[in-house]
């Protein structure tokens, strides 16, 4: 059993390593926050398939079915299991931390760690359905993938976050020099945005959902759900008008023809929530969004509007789900949990704040340095409580 100090190695700005001491406190933190203190509701889900479950708005949404009400949860993602002195990724870790507290708690868990996008997971997965828990009645999609290999003909899509139609330029925070820049996007070309509709749409959801469906392994009402941004205006020329916003878009019409086969079917739902922007591996990953994820949480945290994933995920729940009616959809059939971030007077003060940030004032004028910490925080680095010079436990497995 390898024990070391687990110091943080970095490639640039993003962390090669993860730390399971730190990861185990975030993951406790988040079932803190829902464990005792979500109302009673109704409709609540009893057995839960989230796919991408060991990070981000996956993880945060299973933690909230756990621990809110009960629910048997089912976990799909992708993560690097430790391997001699090498550390798992964070989400090997994260998910050895849920199973524990699953487990000290009397909560059903299983999980399945390889590629969603494949035939030979979904079958897994759905053969762990068939064996282990009751028909699912409620199936949460939250991939968020560079890539995909499309079982069906073997092509690699890689997808691009770039802008459509014309070239891009706006500021952004270069994380690795953490200077504050001017860059140019050139926009993508046809097949870069057919790739990303094929990684990030609504494609392989509807795969998912037909294996379910033909398996018979949803329960009358099942609900089904995948996560969309939307974002302010100076986002979306990189975002919602970018080669991930025509994907998220493939998505949103694959929310409406599921809505309509689930409804017919089995008296079921699928929708798209549109979630908050928060600092996750995927979404620091996005050219411009961390300056504007430097900037939110000051005009969100003076108003005592600020949420992080699991508040997200209670108030998905809470607000939307088990209220016992229909949920608050807005025009487009979307559930909006964006509310929060989008008001008036959060842009406006973003808005206020964003020309004003220079190199030199970044940490001063904008929250760049919690944004920094909080993506640490991510791999189990910089956690409150954790002593870093205490040789660790790393390979660990669920
Ligand atoms: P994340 O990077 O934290 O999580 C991604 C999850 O997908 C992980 O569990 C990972 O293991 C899994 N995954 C990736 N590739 C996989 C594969 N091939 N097979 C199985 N699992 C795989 O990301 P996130 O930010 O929580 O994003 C989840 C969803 O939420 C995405 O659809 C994203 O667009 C959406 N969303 C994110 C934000 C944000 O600000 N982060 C805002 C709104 C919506």
């Amino acid at each position: 059993m390898p024990q070391q100090i687990i110091k943080r190695r970095s490639r640039g700005f993003i962390c090669v390593n993860a730390h399971p001491e730190g990861c185990r406190r975030n993951v406790e933190r988040w079932v803190a926050g829902v464990k005792g203190k979500m109302p009673a509701g109704q409709n609540t889900p009893k057995n839960v398939l989230v796919i991408g479950a060991s990070t981000g708005y996956g993880l945060a949404s299973r933690i909230a079915a756990a621990w809110g009400y009960g629910a048997k949860t089912l976990g799909v993602f992708f993560e690097r299991p430790p391997e001699g002195d090498k550390t798992a990724s964070a989400g090997h870790y994260n998910t050895v931390a849920f199973h524990s507290l699953a487990k000290r708690d009397g909560l059903f868990a299983a999980s399945i760690n390889g590629d969603a996008f494949s035939d030979e997971i979904k079958h897994a997965t759905a053969d762990a359905i068939r064996r282990e828990m009751a028909p699912v009645d409620l199936v949460i999609y939250s991939l968020a993938s560079p890539k995909r290999t499309d079982p069906r003909t073997g092509r690699v899509h890689n997808s691009v976050l770039k802008p459509v139609g014309q070239a891009f330029t706006n500021r952004t925070i270069e994380l690795d020099s953490e200077k504050v820049v001017s860059v140019t996007l050139e926009p993508a070309n046809e097949d870069e945005i057919a790739d990303t509709v094929a990684v990030m749409g609504g494609d392989d959801w509807r795969r998912w959902m037909d294996l379910l469906l033909e398996e018979k392994l949803l329960a009358p009402g099942a609900r089904a759900l995948a996560y969309s941004y939307i974002g302010p205006e100076i986002t979306w020329p990189i975002y919602r008008d970018g080669t991930i916003g025509q994907a998220k878009k493939d998505l949103e019409r694959a929310a409406a023809d599921l809505d309509a086969t689930l409804a017919k079917k089995l008296g079921g739902n699928a929708w798209v929530s549109v979630n908050k922007a928060v600092v996750t591996q995927a979404s620091a990953a996005i050219p411009v969004v961390p300056l504007y994820l430097s900037l939110l949480p000051l005009a969100m945290k003076t108003k005592n509007l600020d949420e992080g994933p699991l508040e997200q995920m209670r108030r998905l729940f809470t607000d939307f789900l088990c209220t016992g009616h229909a949920p608050k959809l807005d025009e487009a059939r979307r559930l909006r949990l964006d509310d929060r971030e989008m008001r008036g007077d959060v842009q406006a003060e973003v808005a206020a704040l964003w020309p004003q940030v220079t190199t030199e004032n970044l940490r001063e004028v904008s929250a760049f340095a919690e944004f920094q910490r909080e993506f640490r925080g991510l791999f189990g680095f910089e956690v409150d409580g954790v002593d870093y010079e205490q040789p660790t436990e790393t390979d660990l497995q669920w």
